[in-house]
């Protein structure tokens, strides 16, 4: 099968990776990818936003199948167009994919299936939102409808604060029409945990669980980012909450897309907090996570590709995933300054060793490689896994192989997975 990659991250480096060790791979093309979907595949100099490029090359080029990475084309409808021109896409239609693009939706559809989520109530008109948080319990969490690169999020801890963020999201339009609608809802403790699923339109299989780290610093200090780390199976992650999850929120989720008429195929997963009363749902994405996925897959034992083409053709009832024991920690290398104002063009070296380890996966994110030399070109410059036989042991190789990577103005957070390994997990919590 000829497979087309389309994204240019962490998460599509690994899914291409994975994909590239399936017996029926052959040719893997990525779109625009980057210098790790190189090494297993072919670059197309396509942009992720130019979806009709897209659908031209996976016709000309007899593309089997496309898997898409991002979710701003999915939102676009890039599914709904390749679908149209009969070519096998993996992913949500334009439709289904709101369940990301637009959080009133999901808060709709939670609503009507009862799915525990946080109290919420919608605005459309800013003065009604600025009257409503006069009386507010504070902290609040303040959220733009639509998507806005995930910075989209506020936590205002008093009036002050839910007052700016109003007038800029709904006002000013910082994040243009994401902001035009906003969410305002309550305030949840607990410890986050992302679930990734295989949904067919009836039927899910689930992948093994994993968590996060979305802040740029150590100790969860710093603004959000993309995700500086992560590691699976999560610490927080238990028989009991996976049937509370199936029942309250997986099952109840395939019922109220079916109710909508929606058919969601492709990768669905819920952020979820765990609360003393259980999980509850922050919100749902509709693709792999980045950088769950560079943790994620270096555990999955199965080939991918039939699992994900199971997922299209409905029949992921028949299928079974079988895992590697083992942990998974993955730590992101970053440049200086990121998620704000950051310098590209940094030599880095050390990165061929440090390929060559066992049970080590490099992925590549933000690296350009021209003239024989391999330079950050962005953010998030590359993602480190390792494999242990504990998340101690994981995460004590992936550090060691981070210290041999170097290029100037790296960025790394230092807690990853800490939280989860046994000795720290009094002092942290
Ligand atoms: P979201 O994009 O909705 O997942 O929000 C981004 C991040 O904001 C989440 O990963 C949480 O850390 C935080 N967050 C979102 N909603 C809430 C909430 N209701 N209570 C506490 N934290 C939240």
């Amino acid at each position: 099968m000829n497979i087309l990659v389309i994204g240019s991250g962490g998460r599509e480096h690994a899914l291409a990776w994975k994909l590239r060790q399936s017996p029926h791979a052959e040719r893997i093309f990525c779109a625009p990818g980057n210098a790790g979907t190189a090494e297993v595949g072919e670059n197309v100099a396509i942009p992720a936003s130019d979806l009709e490029a897209l659908v031209r090359f996976a016709k000309e080029n007899h593309i089997d199948l496309t898997v898409v990475g991002p979710d701003d084309p999915l939102a676009a409808g890039v599914v709904d167009l390749f679908t149209a021109e009969k070519l096998r896409a993996f992913g949500p239609t334009k439709s289904a994919a709101r369940i990301e693009a637009s959080k009133i939706f999901a808060k709709e559809l939670m609503r009507a299936q009862k799915i525990p989520t946080a109290e919420a109530r919608t605005f459309s008109d800013s003065s009604e939102a600025l009257r409503y948080c006069e009386k507010a319990q504070f902290p609040v969490v303040i959220k733009a409808d639509g998507l806005a690169l995930g910075k989209g999020v506020i936590i205002a801890a008093d009036a002050t604060t839910a007052r700016s963020t109003i007038d800029e999201m709904m006002n000013q339009r910082r994040f243009g029409q994401a902001g035009q609608r906003i969410v305002v809802e309550e305030f949840l403790r607990g410890t986050e945990c992302s679930l990734h699923a295989l949904v067919d339109g009836k039927n899910y299989l689930l992948l093994q669980s994993a968590r996060d780290h979305k802040r740029a610093l150590d100790g969860d200090h710093g603004p959000n980012t993309g995700g500086m780390g992560a590691f699976s199976p999560a610490n927080n992650w238990n028989s009991k909450l996976q049937s509370q999850v199936e029942a309250e929120i997986m099952r109840p989720m395939l019922r109220g897309f079916l109710q909508e008429r929606i058919q969601f195929r492709g990768l669905l997963y819920p952020g979820l907090i765990i609360t003393s009363e259980g999980a509850r749902v922050l919100e749902f994405n509709c693709r792999f996570g980045d950088p769950e996925t560079q943790a994620l897959l270096p555990r999955m034992k199965s080939d991918l590709l039939p699992l994900l083409e199971a997922t299209i053709d409905g029949k992921i009832e028949d299928c079974s995933i079988e895992w590697d024991a083992r942990a998974a920690v993955t730590v992101v290398l970053a440049s200086a300054g990121y998620p704000g104002k950051y310098e590209t063009g940094k030599p880095i070296s050390g990165l061929e060793e440090a390929a060559k380890l066992k049970d080590v996966q490099i992925f590549h994110a933000g690296i350009r490689r021209a003239n024989g030399e391999v330079k950050t070109s962005g953010g998030r410059v590359l993602a480190v896994t390792a494999l242990g036989a504990t998340v101690e042991d994981a995460r004590t190789r992936a550090y060691e192989v981070v210290s041999r990577i170097h290029f100037e103005n790296c960025h790394y957070r230092r807690d990853i997975a800490l939280g989860a390994v046994a000795a720290n997990i009094d002092q942290l919590s």
